[in-house]
C-alpha cells in the first residue's frame, strides 16, 4: 500500500455509475432532498409536487411530520384505554377498603350503644372481637351482622385507643369515627 492511496480523498456526493444503495430523492418544487421539504417556505406546493409524483414518498414524509393527525389521536386513545384498565386492576386488588368504622347510637332514652364495623377487613374474628370488647368494657357485646358488632355502652372513643392496642395492624388512622347515628 503506497502513501497516495491511504490519501486518496473519499469521493464527494452520487458518482456516476455507482448503484447506491440509498438513492436520494429530489424535490421537483423546491430541487432539495425530499426529506428537507418541510422546512422549505413552499412545503405546501412540495406535498402537491411529491403526492403527485413520489407518492409513497409523500405518505411517509407527512406521516412523519405529525400531519397525520388521526393516527395521533388514535394512539392517544390507546394509552387512555390502557391506563384505565390499569386502574381498574388495581382497585380490585383491594375490593374492601381497609377501614374500621365507629360509631354511637342511641339505646333507649339516656344510653348509648357504640357500633364497630369493619374489622373483617382486617381478618378478624368477630366473634373474638366481640368477646374481647365485652370483657374490656365490662358490658354487652355482640356480633350483630356480617362486619358489626355492637358493643352496650359509650365506648367509641376509648376504642381509637383499644383497637390499635389490641391489633397493632390497625392504626388509629383506619379508623373512622362516624359520629352519632339516629336509629
Ligand atoms: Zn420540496
Amino acid at each position: 500500500m503506497t502513501e497516495s492511496d491511504v490519501k486518496k480523498p473519499l469521493p464527494n456526493g452520487p458518482q456516476e455509475g455507482v448503484n447506491y444503495p440509498i438513492s436520494v430523492l429530489y424535490c421537483g418544487n423546491c430541487s432539495l432532498p425530499v426529506e428537507y421539504c418541510e422546512y422549505h417556505p413552499e412545503y405546501e406546493k412540495c406535498k402537491v409536487w411529491l403526492e403527485k409524483n413520489l407518492p409513497e414518498e409523500f405518505e411517509k414524509l407527512v406521516k412523519l411530520s405529525g400531519d397525520g393527525g388521526d393516527e395521533d389521536a388514535t394512539e392517544e386513545k390507546k394509552r387512555q384505554k390502557r391506563g384505565g384498565k390499569g386502574i381498574v386492576k388495581a382497585r380490585k386488588k383491594e375490593e374492601v377498603p381497609k377501614q374500621v368504622c365507629v360509631s354511637r347510637a342511641p339505646r333507649g332514652k339516656k344510653k348509648s350503644v357504640t357500633v364497630v364495623t369493619g374489622l373483617s377487613s382486617f381478618d378478624i374474628d368477630l366473634k373474638v372481637a366481640s368477646k374481647f370488647f365485652g370483657t374490656r368494657f365490662a358490658c354487652g357485646s355482640s356480633v350483630t351482622g356480617d362486619d358489626e358488632i355492637v358493643i352496650q355502652g359509650d365506648v367509641k372513643d376509648d376504642l381509637f385507643d383499644v383497637i390499635p392496642e389490641k391489633w397493632p395492624e390497625i392504626d388509629e388512622d383506619f379508623i373512622e369515627d362516624l359520629g352519632d347515628l339516629k336509629r
